[in-house]
């Protein structure tokens, strides 16, 4: 089959700012120096560009897991432009096609099944996508939103003024606008891009399938690091509508974080998070799987296969009674019926389903480790 036609604005983009990033940055340092300031500087810009669009573009466009004020709307819509990854419309456009076709290697834009180097940018690089390119149909809801609106339709001037505007103004006024240029402008611009591309590829390739194999998305602690929180990408193919990638208090998702913490200043608002009885099953559900498949690859373990199954339901069944009586006393306490609650018989059921769950999930931790 015929490749479709190189975009050369995209493919001069990539290997120029590329370029200038690996050589003319190290050699800038080597014989001339950053000063802190202009590190700091850069550093902020990273985080405002990956941020914009981990915590904007992705969790409050694409996915609609929270309401934001329009004030961080418009902040995510600079910083977005700054990070150079299209508009609001056009991203969010093309992530909720690969999310409903994750893998489909006709359908999703990146599919990971294309290999490491079309997810991460080679998808960009020919016209693949020419044929919908202005089908903005799964979009409509973020029409209505006149900051998108505005975006998009000022995308070309709002990108030079991210991009020239904010590396010479800093320049400008620090006093070496070379220095600023190399740093903020193309360096930052390419540490941006190619963090948050790992989410297309490395997140699909790299890590554990913690709650589902039908899709190749991966957590990865690690990658998580490098792109705001998203590592943790299984989880997020399979909870799209949760505000959170790392559920855990321990897990790395700084853009978690901050849409909590904007919810605290009243910035944000309706932070949706899916249901923990749901996660749990869906956890527990792939490690029956994963340890079924080790056991059928050995001899004799028809005992040990019936006595996981066993186990496997016992804890379904906990899960099931401990969630149910839980929501009962979460709607209770909700009800300001406090102090009653805690001495009544519904809290005494309620810790005694607790530890037994507690319980049942060690011997199901002990017994899935000694067999898998
Ligand atoms: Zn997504
Ligand atoms: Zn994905």
């Amino acid at each position: 089959m015929k490749k479709p036609k190189i975009i050369w604005l995209n493919v001069s983009l990539f290997i120029i700012t590329f370029l200038v990033a690996v050589i003319a940055v190290p050699y800038r340092a080597f014989t001339h120096g950053f000063d802190s300031t202009e590190v700091t500087f850069a550093i902020i810009c990273f985080i405002y560009c990956g941020m914009s669009i981990t915590a904007g573009y992705h969790r409050l466009w694409s996915h609609r897991t929270y309401q934001a004020h329009w004030s961080l709307r418009f902040i995510f819509a600079l910083g977005g432009a700054f990070a150079l990854q299209n508009s609001v419309l056009h991203w969010s456009s093309d992530h909720r096609i690969h999310h409903k076709h994750v893998d489909d290697n006709d359908v999703d834009p990146y599919s990971a099944k294309r290999g490491f180097w079309y997810s991460h940018i080679g998808w960009m690089c020919r016209e693949y996508q020419a044929h919908r390119y202005y089908d903005y149909k799964n979009v409509r809801d973020l029409q209505k939103d006149a900051i998108v609106m505005w975006q998009h339709k000022y995308y070309l001037p709002l990108l030079l003024l991210m991009n020239i505007g904010i590396p010479v103004a800093f320049g400008l006024w620090h006093g070496d606008l070379i220095n600023s240029l190399l740093l903020i402008g193309f360096f930052r611009l390419v540490m941006s891009h190619h963090t948050t591309f790992f989410i297309n590829s490395l997140a699909h390739i790299w890590g554990k399938q913690t709650y589902t194999d039908k899709n190749t998305a991966r957590d990865n602690g690690v990658l998580a690091y490098l792109t705001f929180g998203e590592g943790y990408h299984n989880y997020h193919h399979i909870f799209e509508n949760d505000y959170r990638n790392g559920i855990r208090w321990w897990q790395f998702d700084p853009t978690k974080w901050l849409i909590k913490s904007c919810q605290w200043l009243g910035l944000t608002k309706n932070l949706r998070v899916s249901p923990e009885d749901k996660i749990e099953k869906m956890r527990v559900a792939m490690v029956l799987k994963q340890t079924k498949a080790k056991l059928k690859a050995q001899p004799n373990a028809e005992q040990a296969l019936i006595y996981l199954q066993q186990e496997y339901e016992l804890l379904i069944t906990k899960i099931n009674a401990y969630y149910i009586i839980r929501k009962q006393v979460l709607e209770k306490k909700r009800e300001h019926l406090l102090a009653e609650v805690e001495n009544s018989d519904l809290m005494t059921q309620y810790q005694e389903l607790k530890q037994r769950l507690i319980e049942q999930r060690r011997n199901w931790q002990l017994l899935t480790d000694k067999l898998g």
